[in-house]
């Protein structure tokens, strides 16, 4: 277990965690093939056979500036991840934190809040920590004298199209302006007073998020969904600051090119694209950015004024899941957020 001191001075942070066995998994006798030694560093103990028959253990070993392991919490992955980033959009500027991972590691488990049984209670996630912190520092004496308005949307893309999760899950158009500035055309955008109203934005577009889909045929599975807090001056339409949280799409869909249905197969492609383009964007940060693949997809369209500016933070976590039979998923999941990081 870690605790101790937060490092909140880096502009890209990159985490890793791992999710617990479920009980369907131990009933199958499932083997966790993850170990996180130090917290920051993770292991994955790849089974091999080698060609004279023989067995052994590919270790593998990454390092990241957190490893959460299995006993940690939503409330300890928060406080090492955006709860440091909370401050950066009231000082003007714009932060994301980004879910990676396969289906199934714990996603949406981390952004949306925890599932008790099969009811997700959204408090414990970290859009509603953020949210909470949001309302303490608004309030607090440091900010108090800005006078910033907060509000909130969540917004959904799925195929390269943006669907408002706060309006029945409109379809709404991206427009850029000669300067490049983007915006989605009507999305919803609520004033909120309280961390209550906040909540209950939360609640309504986690239902309509997964509203008509099944386990087998699961929508969430293919689309990234973006929560944002936004900061403005009082009667301003200019943005002090903007928070996004982004439960990407599982990432074993980008690869999944064999589909023999063209359908999944052009949303596997779709999402593919949307990741690399990620990537790219995020190592970027704050740099010169002109050839930024920015417009490659909606995803990095829709979060351009984030990757732009010096005081634009970042943080991803990627997830997990430990068994055996998502060790293929899980070692490109752990590369994929290697390189957001690399020099
Ligand atoms: P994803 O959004 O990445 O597809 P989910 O968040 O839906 O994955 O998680 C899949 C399942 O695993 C859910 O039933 C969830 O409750 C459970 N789960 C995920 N992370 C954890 C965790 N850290 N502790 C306990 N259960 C978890
Ligand atoms: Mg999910």
């Amino acid at each position: 277990l870690i605790d101790g001191q937060v490092v909140d001075d880096h502009q890209i942070t990159v985490c890793v965690r791992k999710r617990p066995l479920s009980r369907k998994e131990i009933n199958r006798k499932e083997i966790d093939v993850i170990s996180v030694p130090r917290k920051d560093v993770l292991m994955v103990h790849e089974p091999r056979t080698k060609v004279d028959l023989t067995k052994f253990l590919e270790n593998h070993k990454f390092r990241f500036d957190y490893a959460f392991n299995d006993t940690c919490d939503n409330a300890m992955v928060y406080k090492y991840t955006a709860k440091p980033l909370v401050k950066t959009i009231f000082e003007g500027g714009m932060a994301t934190c980004f879910a990676y991972g396969q289906t199934g590691s714990g996603k949406t488990h981390t952004m949306g809040g925890e599932f008790n049984g099969k009811v997700q209670d959204c408090k414990n996630g970290i859009y509603a920590m953020a949210a909470k912190d949001v309302f303490v520092t608004l309030n607090g004496p440091r900010y108090r004298s800005l006078n910033l308005v907060v509000s909130a949307s969540f917004f959904e893309i799925y195929s390269g199209k943006v669907f408002d999760l706060l309006a029945d899950k409109q379809k709404l158009r991206v427009l850029e302006d000669g300067k490049q500035q983007v915006q989605v055309v009507g999305l919803t955008e609520k004033v909120v007073d309280s961390v209550e109203e906040v909540l209950k934005l939360i609640q309504h577009g986690n239902a309509a998020r997964t509203s008509g889909q099944t386990s087998a045929n699961s929508n969430s599975s293919r689309s990234h969904a973006v929560f944002q807090i936004v900061l403005r001056p009082m009667g301003s339409s200019k943005i002090h600051g903007k928070f996004s949280f982004i439960d990407l799409a599982g990432n074993e869909r980008g690869v999944d090119t064999s589909s023999a249905d063209r359908q999944t197969r052009m949303e596997g492609a779709e999402i593919n694209k949307s990741l690399l383009a990620l990537k790219e964007c995020i190592r970027a940060l704050g740099k010169q950015s002109a050839h930024l693949p920015f417009r490659v997809s909606k995803l990095t369209q829709v979060l351009r004024d984030s990757f732009i500016g010096e005081k634009s933070k970042t943080c991803m976590i990627a997830m997990i899941s430990p068994g055996l039979s998502s060790c293929e998923h899980t070692l490109n999941t752990l590369r994929y957020a290697d390189r957001v990081k690399e020099l």
